[in-house]
């Protein structure tokens, strides 16, 4: 069964919070990481230019919005609604990814997609969890930030094995071929949302499908980031 709500009381302070929020408001304000690389998300010194050394050096990159590093105690809370199915994070979560979006807009850091569209996840798995986590964010984040959500015009038509463990080469190779776009209007600037981005290999790989297809990926929004942890 989905979680509906836990008893309204914060995951990590254990103080009461408004209902349905698995987190109280003292909690996220203390936990707000600063300025993050848009590379990696490794925390910055300053703001600008937005990206830390290693990731300034890189050619080809795409920018990557999270709301925590995943070495974080919220950032490592994002894992939890797949995982453990605690629903009631989805809405602080998305609240601070969007708050840090608005941010960046504001700051001209980045610009504004046109649309989002979630990480897809195969029927099997979908009829076994009960939900798509990733759909649930982008939709939850579709309507903080006004943004259309087209998580229907891509299906994953495979299963995947997971992919901790994997290295690059059996990453890519888990996913060659796995997701599919539905034909239909071309999408441009589109942002690709998921819960945890890992090693960024699952982004690059629906970003080249859709790239293929004609359509445009600009921007990877994710909760939470391991990319600076990763190698
Ligand atoms: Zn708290
Ligand atoms: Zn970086």
């Amino acid at each position: 069964m989905m979680e509906r709500s836990l008893p309204n009381r914060c995951l990590l302070c254990q103080q009461t919070c408004l209902q349905g929020r698995g987190l109280c408001d003292v909690c996220l304000a203390d936990g707000e990481p600063g300025p993050l690389c848009l590379g990696c998300s490794k925390p910055l010194p300053a703001p600008v230019p937005w990206r830390c050394g290693s990731c300034l050096g890189k050619k080809r990159w795409r920018p990557l919005v999270c709301a925590y590093p995943y070495h974080h105690p919220l950032g490592y809370l994002a894992g939890a609604i797949k995982i453990q199915r605690r629903m009631s994070l989805l809405s602080p979560l998305c609240d601070a990814l969007a708050q840090r979006l608005e941010g960046l807009w504001q700051l001209g850091a980045l610009p504004r997609p046109d649309a989002l569209l979630a990480v897809p996840m195969h029927r099997r798995k979908l009829v076994q969890r009960g939900f798509n986590h990733s759909a649930l964010i982008a939709v939850a984040l579709g309507e903080r930030l006004h943004l259309p959500v087209l998580n229907e015009r891509v299906i994953k038509v495979r299963p995947t094995r997971d992919q901790h463990g994997l290295n690059g080469a059996e990453r890519r190779r888990n996913l060659r071929g796995c997701f599919q776009v539905i034909p239909g209007a071309r999408m441009h600037n589109l942002a690709l949302v998921d819960d945890v981005v890992t090693t960024g290999t699952t982004f690059a790989s629906l970003a080249a499908t859709l790239r293929r297809d004609g359509h445009s990926v600009s921007q990877y929004w994710a909760l939470a980031s391991a990319l600076n942890t990763v190698s």
